[in-house]
């Protein structure tokens, strides 16, 4: 997985934590690693009392995530949290970014997910992979034909496509969770907690593993040894 430029969709601030490993593995080896959170978070506040702070929160948990993660880039689409609507104008921005970025690969969230803005993002950035690689909308920039897309999560009914080692990097996946420090609740953990779990980890020696799936558009010609 030697790519030197991915970009990877999340519904919420945080969703990208689940292959937070990969992207800091990556990162380490010197790629641009972009994260499109598409939705503000707003609805992620586990007291009434936060509830008009979660934002502005949420907004600099992203920016203590990505400098743990190594994420070079972050776009925050800011649409309302349970409120993210597969429209065109949401379509259209992500093809733009799609052909701004020109990823080597994009992940995105699977088909099998309950919240919908996680089922919303999976159908438009699927949507929008398609027609930024298509000789339409030229206003949103050149064709442009993402070689690899990949689930991060929520596939259920097949195995995974590619594990990826992530061993010396998931102790930051700890550490990322415990910079979301609105969603703590949520997560039943402490900084401190996920403080101590990243140590644990880091120097455990355990083998850890994230699981990828190829979306089905994806076209098998690309890998080596295919042979397809
Ligand atoms: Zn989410």
């Amino acid at each position: 997985m030697n790519y030197e430029r991915i970009l990877v969709f999340g519904a919420h601030p945080d969703d990208e934590i689940a292959m937070g490993g990969t992207m800091a593995k990556l990162s380490r080896q010197g790629a641009e690693v972009v994260v499109v959170t598409m939705t503000d978070g707003c609805e992620g506040y586990p007291s009434e009392d936060m509830r008009d702070k979660v934002v502005e929160l949420r907004r600099q948990e992203m920016a203590d995530c990505d400098e743990v993660l190594g994420i070079g880039r972050r776009i925050a689409l800011g649409r309302p949290d349970m409120g993210l609507v597969n429209d065109k104008e949401t379509l259209q921005e992500c093809i733009r970014i799609i052909r701004d970025v020109r990823p080597d690969a994009m992940f995105t969230h699977g088909p099998h997910e309950h919240h919908r803005d996680h089922a919303n993002t999976h159908a438009i950035t699927v949507e929008a992979q398609w027609h930024a690689g298509q000789p339409v909308v030229a206003a949103l920039g050149p064709s442009y034909r993402t070689p690899h897309v990949y689930y991060y999560k929520a596939v259920m009914d097949r195995r995974a496509s590619v594990v990826i080692d992530v061993s010396d990097t998931e102790h930051l996946k700890a550490l990322a969770r415990g910079t979301q420090v609105s969603q703590h609740t949520l997560f039943g953990r402490t900084k401190q907690q996920f403080e101590q779990e990243a140590e644990r980890i880091r120097t455990s020696g355990a083998r850890y593993t994230e699981s990828l799936w190829f979306a089905e558009r994806t076209v098998l010609h690309d890998f080596p040894g295919k042979g397809l």
